[in-house]
């Protein structure tokens, strides 16, 4: 959204050689994709798996659940955390988002730039344009939502922060919104569960199978309402991975799941990530996907 959309790359690419912290300037660039942005680029150069034509149908939607008719208020009594992955100005904060957090099996640092298309359209000025639709779409059907950050921070929340943000508001549901950075022809959506984890302030064990459920739901109904498909370069065409090293999963207590909902930096997936209209198909899908993990 706004002027924010159209900053040229060349922003990021500067970013390393200029900041006073400049090889920590490089690790939050490389963090985009193993940090708690999700998984995506780790294998950059893997071809799309033959089942990943592009012109196939979503996959059905298992749950054959309508959607509410106007006028209805399923969700009133809800309480809803989105979590807009990193923060459109974290990149002239490279020092202050470098910084370490406890995340329970280790430190990790506070947030990253994220990623953007090859054309300039920022991971974080997508991810912020996708909660606020979804917001809009859940409080009209009464619930009561919630975003870690909604743009006028200068950076972050910080990932235990933004783990905090849906402890504290007691949600009954979370989901953290990102877009991926691998390789040209990595393609797709996937949902990120959080793994069992017990250490320190980490303790999943309560939420890992409603996280599930969770992420079930997302991934039928967002593949419904977007009709992209199952990653074809994480997850074994599931659609799904679990993670043990995102603090923002770690140190939840309350049901939650991340969706990478395509790769940024494939151009097919970024004409997708890039268009309004497919934008507010996705605010569609998670919504449907969060009324239907709560219907449950
Ligand atoms: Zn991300």
């Amino acid at each position: 959204m706004s002027s924010q959309n159209r900053r040229p790359l060349r922003t990021f690419l500067l970013l390393a050689p200029v900041a006073p912290l400049a090889f920590a300037g490089v690790l939050v660039w490389q963090a985009a994709d193993g940090d708690d942005s999700g998984a995506g680029g780790r294998e950059p150069g893997r071809a799309p798996s033959a089942s990943s034509s592009p012109s196939r149908p979503a996959d059905a939607d298992p749950t054959q659940r309508k959607d509410p008719e106007v006028g209805e208020k399923p969700l009133a009594g809800k309480v809803i955390v989105l979590d807009p992955g990193h923060n459109p100005h974290n990149r002239d904060h490279v020092a202050e988002i470098s910084r370490k957090v406890d995340i329970g099996t280790f430190r990790k640092q506070c947030d990253t730039t994220g990623t953007a298309t090859n054309g300039g359209y920022a991971e974080a000025d997508f991810t912020l344009d996708v909660a606020r639709r979804t917001r809009a779409l859940l409080r009209a059907q009464g619930a009561e939502v919630r975003l870690t950050h909604d743009g006028s921070r200068a950076y972050g929340p910080c990932i235990d922060e933004r783990a905090e943000a849906g402890n504290r508001a007691g949600a009954d549901a979370v989901v953290s919104i990102h877009a991926d950075g691998g390789g040209p022809g990595a393609r797709g959506f996937h949902v990120i569960l959080p793994g069992r984890v017990s250490e320190g302030k980490a303790d999943t064990a309560a939420i890992v199978k409603p996280s599930r459920k969770l992420g079930e739901e997302l991934k039928a109904h967002f593949a419904k309402r977007t009709g992209s498909k199952p990653s074809n370069y994480v997850g074994n065409g599931t659609g799904f991975t679990v993670r043990t090293d995102l603090g923002g999963l770690n140190l939840s207590t309350v049901p939650k799941v991340f969706i990478e909902c395509g790769n940024m930096r494939d151009a097919k997936d970024a004409d997708r990530l890039t268009d309004a209209a497919w934008r507010q198909r996705a605010a569609h899908g998670i919504t449907n996907g969060i009324g239907a993990f709560l219907a449950g």
